[in-house]
Order: structure tokens, then sequence, then C-alpha cells
């Protein structure tokens, strides 16, 4: 019988899912993934955290839940930087302890640090890392990463090739994946927008080489890799005017959003036009609050077409 890995379906699953699973599946692994967010995961996870956790990281212990009877081993890698010169938020790094020191009885977990802030020239020590749990041929390891980046590449090229190409108005879904993604948490959003005949954008459908290009129009460094990816967009899109509005969803307790959202807000407004609105989840947001919100940012679009644009943008 094969090896079980559980996958937590929660933070940078929503990302790397192709890359985690083929990986593993292509080493002989079974890969199991938690199942899809639901009250129970969201219960259990913001029982077994600290209360002060953001909500992704609360529903990540709910996930872990989910999946620790079932497996041999649960993927939580350490991440400390996913790009060079580039930090990743502190929550990452300190994941895997987190997990165990709230949640007994854990099957193995596989806690391989992840770290190209230097550079990605230790790639191969911590696929080599990752892979040894399954086999202990470099090659075959080596073999199945690169399948799975293969695979990793055309899921996210399907991703860019996803943008509507209609005359719909347009929304950009902006925030970190797991808040645009699991749609348990978020209530839905995009169906919400999207049933109202207009088209939904989110991060991952601008292409990299755009998010990079804005990204250096910044001014000042900016270190942390969802802020270069979320600035980036954000002034993609005030260039090339390609949206009618922008929501970003975000977490309560999150520290990166609080100050990224700032700066994104700022910009709109000093550089656009776009109708900009946050929308904050957390485990007692209410959808009949989310709905009245979303269809009120929709009106207003609406009416600012027919009425040239003479409503403001920003209340
Ligand atoms: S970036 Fe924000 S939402 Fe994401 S894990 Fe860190 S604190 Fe939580």
């Amino acid at each position: 019988m094969s090896t079980k890995v559980g996958i937590p379906r929660a933070l940078l699953f929503h990302e790397y899912a192709p890359l985690w699973t083929t990986f593993f599946e292509e080493l002989g692994a079974q890969v199991i993934i938690s199942e899809n967010t639901n009250k129970t995961i969201l219960n259990e996870g913001v029982q077994s955290t600290v209360d002060d956790a953001c909500l992704p990281v609360k529903l990540f212990h709910g996930h872990v839940l989910n999946l620790k009877d079932k497996v041999d081993y649960i993927f939580i890698p350490r991440i400390m930087s996913l790009f060079k010169g580039e930090h990743i938020c502190p929550k990452f790094c300190g994941l895997p302890e987190m997990i165990k020191n709230s949640i007994k009885d854990l099957p193995k977990i596989i806690s391989t640090e992840i770290d190209f802030i230097k550079s990605k020239n230790n790639l191969n020590e911590t696929i080599y890392e990752i892979g040894k749990y399954f086999s202990n041929d470099f090659n075959d390891i080596s073999r199945a990463y690169d399948i799975a980046y293969l695979k990793f590449e055309k899921y996210k090229k399907n991703t860019l090739n996803n943008i509507p190409n209609t005359n719909n108005k347009k929304i950009m879904l902006m925030g970190h994946s797991y808040n645009l993604y699991d749609t348990y948490v978020n209530m839905n959003a995009i169906n919400k927008i999207s049933s109202n005949q207009i088209d939904v954008l989110t991060p991952q459908m601008i292409d990299d080489i755009h998010i990079n290009e804005y990204s250096k129009k910044y001014k000042g460094k900016l270190f942390w890799t969802f802020a270069r990816k979320l600035i980036g967009t954000t002034l993609y899109l005030i260039e090339n005017k390609n949206v009618d509005g922008i929501i970003y969803v975000s977490s309560f307790g999150c520290g990166i959003d609080s100050i990224i959202v700032n700066t994104i807000e700022r910009y709109i407004k000093r550089k656009s036009n776009i109708p900009f609105m946050l929308l904050t989840l957390d485990e007692h947001t209410g959808e009949g609050g989310l709905n009245t919100r979303i269809e009120a940012f929709i009106d207003m679009i609406k009416w600012r077409d027919k009425d040239e644009g003479n409503i403001s943008a920003h209340g």
C-alpha cells in the first residue's frame, strides 16, 4: 500500500496545489487533500488556535485536523522566503511549530524549510529534503519535480487565459489567494459578483511579467512577496484602466494587509477614479452583511456608468 501524504486545503495550497500534489504522486505517494472548508473545519480550527491568529491560519489548523487520522504524513513546509530578496508573512515561518503545539497525536510532519531569500541555488537540496520521505534516488526526485513544475506552469498559464473576453463590467477581486479561492470563507464572493453579469478577475489572472514591471514603479523597496504582487497588480490596473472596480478581500488580524491595503487605497484614490471597497472577513462575518455591501458596490458601479462618473468612487 502506498504512503499517504496529506495536504491541507488552505493557505498557499490555493496557489501551489498542482506542484505539490504532482510531485508527491510522481514519487508514488497517495495524496489526500483535506475536504473543502466547511463549518466543522472552521469551528475546529478556531478552537485549536490562539485567539489573535488570522482567519487563514485558524482555518489551516482546521484542515490539519481534517487530515490527521487519515494519512502517514502531513506536508507543512516552513516557508521563509519564496523569491530572492523577499520575505513572506512570518506566520508561514512558524506554522509547523504552531501546529505541533496546538494539535495532539499528529502523524509525521514534513516541515522542510523553503528559503530562497538569497537565491534559488538550494532548490535541489530543498526538493531532495522533501522527496527523500518517499525515495532515496535523487534522479527519481528530480524527475518528479520536473514533471510537477511543468504541470504547475501549465496551470498558471491556464489561469492567465481565464480572463473573460466580454463587454461586461469587470471587478478585480484582490487579496491573498486563500481568501479569494476558499468559497466557504468568502461566501462565494466570486459567484455573487458574476451573477450580476459582471466579470471577476483575480491577481492570479495577471501575468507575473506585468506585476513585476509595475511593482517597480512603487517608490521604495517591496520586501514582502505579497506586497509586491498586490501593489504591482494595482498599479497595472490603474495604468491600464481595465477594471471598473476593485474589491479587496482581507482577513481580520492580518498584519501584512494592514499595510498593503492602505497603500493600495491611497494609490487608487490618488491616481484613478476606480471604485474601491475593502471586505474584511473573520469567523463571525455574516452573509447578509456581505451581500448588502457587494450589491451596493455593484449598484454604485452601474449608476456611475449611467451618470457619466458623477458619483464618487469612494463614498
Ligand atoms: S499574510 Fe495575513 S492572512 Fe496571510 S497568513 Fe499572514 S497574517 Fe494571515
